[in-house]
């Protein structure tokens, strides 16, 4: 068995939200939970802020100003620096082909909102390998 380690520690985390009240929430418990929480607030933002700090994981939110998180992912995934960076999009969106679009984009994972931050901490920790249980 795997040893269990405390979810966050060491990681690096870019939370691509444009919604005050949301963003605060999710940076503050996953910051609780030992992740280093970079944020952005836009697409364009988050190309920036993921080429200068080179995240361990990226929750994208998809409906966001200036360049939306579809846009985004697409850039990332085309930059070999960044493609390998896994990338879970965040939305609240609620169209049938909302999974789809989102990984056409390049988006590796789905949560849909309104979901609580304890299960985003919970399914980053799965997707960067550091619980036990297998998939
Ligand atoms: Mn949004």
């Amino acid at each position: 068995m795997a040893t269990k380690r405390e979810p966050g520690r060491d990681r690096v985390l870019l939370l691509v939200e444009d919604n005050l009240h949301n963003r605060q929430i999710f940076a503050r418990v996953l910051t609780h939970f030992g992740f280093v929480v970079c944020e952005a607030t836009n697409g364009a933002e988050a190309l920036e802020v993921a080429r200068e700090k080179k995240p361990d994981l990226i929750l994208m939110d998809l409906s966001l100003p200036v360049m939306d998180g579809w846009e985004a992912t697409r850039r990332i995934k085309d930059d070999p620096q960044l493609s390998s960076i896994p990338i879970v999009a965040l939305t609240a969106h609620a169209m049938a082909d909302d999974e789809r679009r989102a990984a056409e984009a390049g988006c590796d994972h789905y949560l849909a909102k309104p979901i609580s931050p304890k299960k985003v901490v919970a399914e980053v920790a799965r997707i960067l390998g550091d619980l036990e249980e297998p998939e």
